[in-house]
């Protein structure tokens, strides 16, 4: 069973300290904890030292190899396995189950960092910890814990999330897939599309029509694993950006599963998708961060050295009003996404704070990898430099996991709800 090691370990431990002193249970920051993140200055030392941890493994290992990883269409196998070392993999799983045993603050620094010293690996992180592993820790008998949880949480293998399909991506609960009971096992047919991790996962959470006549209250949830007879892949998407992941359709042909695959409760499938949604938007939020922080770093320190007119470009007031712009729009959208870990941490309503992080923090980085080609000039616009990566990655934290119109759609519904409609 994977271990977590190091410094992450050092960090559980004082996590349970604090949570101690709280009087909170396992897994869930206390109000005082709470409130002491929210005073807004500093990270409680469990999370500054969380953010050291990976902010070092980013520059050590993550920046020096991105370009190729992008480039050469590469998963990285390596990194993934050395963050399964760290305990990044697993990061709210509870040691219990054996996993990192942190909290959802400490997913979202965690996610921002890696995601800043490389988005796909940022991206391949977010959908083992909160895309496979969060509806099965939720939902999971200890049985399908067994098989589909614990090889999972090393980085050894990843796992995928089969929401998506060919006719319908944000309207999730008009699902074509089905999945039908016979002779004590389900048969799934049907296209999934845009799946993350397709090629490599060994396992995937795929949602499926078991009652039409009940639109999304007839969707159920289950787990396949892969290789399967009758799941095959469809071509790895050509993408934008994120070049390091695979993307790609699971087709189900008269796929046979045991019975026992069924996720919680027939029918229940729609609900564990949106509440996957939820807690993983919070992770898009912090890849969002990371590629802004990326961006920003990179033109600051160009702004720094490229001179023009006889004078470095930092000096001239259009550069730093773009910075100045990038840094307040990246700070205020981080402390969204804090924001919405900590209410997720305090077992409190999420939804909407999830949304407006992700919100927030794809169109910051979207913004600040605009303006960072800007400050770079030709040189934001050749591979010579990672200004274009950050531009070509930010552009689908914007549209996974809900596009930005889906996000403000929430929010609102959530306002007017908060108004009694
Ligand atoms: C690289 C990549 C990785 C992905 N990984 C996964 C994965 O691992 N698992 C998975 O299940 N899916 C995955 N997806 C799918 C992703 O979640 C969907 O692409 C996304 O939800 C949008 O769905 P769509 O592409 O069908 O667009 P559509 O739903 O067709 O939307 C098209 C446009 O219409 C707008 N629109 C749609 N409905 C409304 C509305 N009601 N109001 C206002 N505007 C609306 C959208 O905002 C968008 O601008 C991935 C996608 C990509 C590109």
């Amino acid at each position: 069973m994977a271990k977590p090691l190091g410094l992450l370990r050092h960090c559980v431990r004082s996590l349970q300290k604090v949570q101690l002193v709280s009087g909170q249970n396992h897994g869930q920051l206390g109000q005082q904890h709470v409130r002491c993140a929210s005073s807004l200055i500093d990270l409680p030392e469990t999370h500054e030292l969380l953010r050291k941890t990976c902010r070092d493994f980013a520059d050590n290992e993550l920046i020096p190899v991105a370009a190729q990883l992008d480039r050469d269409h590469m998963f990285p196998k390596e990194q993934v396995r050395q963050m399964g070392e760290l305990g990044l993999m697993c990061m709210d799983v509870p040691e219990s189950d054996g996993g990192t045993g942190l909290d959802y603050l400490a997913y979202a620094i965690a996610m921002e960092e890696i995601s800043r010293g490389c988005a796909s690996t940022g991206c391949i992180m977010s959908v083992n910890n909160s895309l496979y592993l969060g509806p099965i820790l939720k939902n999971a008998t200890a049985a399908q814990k067994e098989k589909f949880m614990t090889p999972f949480l090393s980085g050894e293998q990843v796992g995928c999330f089969a929401l998506s399909e060919p006719g319908n991506g944000s309207d999730a609960g008009a699902a074509s897939t089905t999945a039908q009971l016979q002779s004590g096992q389900w048969v799934l047919n049907g296209t999934k599309a845009w799946i993350t991790n397709g090629y490599e996962a060994g396992a995937t959470v795929v949602f499926a029509t078991t009652d039409k006549s009940k639109k999304h209250k007839g969707i159920s949830a289950f787990l396949v694993p892969k290789p399967m007879e009758g799941l095959s892949l469809g071509k790895k998407e050509d993408k934008l950006g994120i070049n390091a992941t695979s993307t790609c359709y699971l087709i189900f042909e008269d796929c046979a599963i045991p019975e026992d695959y069924l996720l919680g409760q027939p029918g229940m499938g729609f609900k564990i998708a949106m509440q996957t949604l939820d807690a993983g938007r919070i992770g898009i939020a912090a890849q969002g961060l990371g590629i802004a922080q990326a961006a920003l770093d990179c033109a600051v320190d160009y702004a720094l050295k490229r001179n023009s007119f006889g004078v470095p470009i930092a000096k001239m007031q259009t550069v730093q009003m773009k910075i100045a712009d990038m840094e307040t729009r990246l700070e205020s959208a981080r402390l969204l996404t804090w924001k919405a870990a900590m209410l997720k941490d305090a077992g409190r309503n999420f939804t909407k704070e999830a949304a407006m992080a992700k919100l927030a923090a794809s169109e910051t980085a979207t913004f600040n990898a605009h303006n960072a080609i800007q400050i770079l000039g030709g040189m934001g616009f050749v591979k010579d430099m990672p200004a274009e990566r950050h531009y070509r990655d930010a552009r689908i934290t914007e549209i996974y996991e809900g596009t930005s119109d889906i996000q403000r759609i929430v929010i609102a519904t959530n306002i007017f709800k908060e108004h009694g409609c």
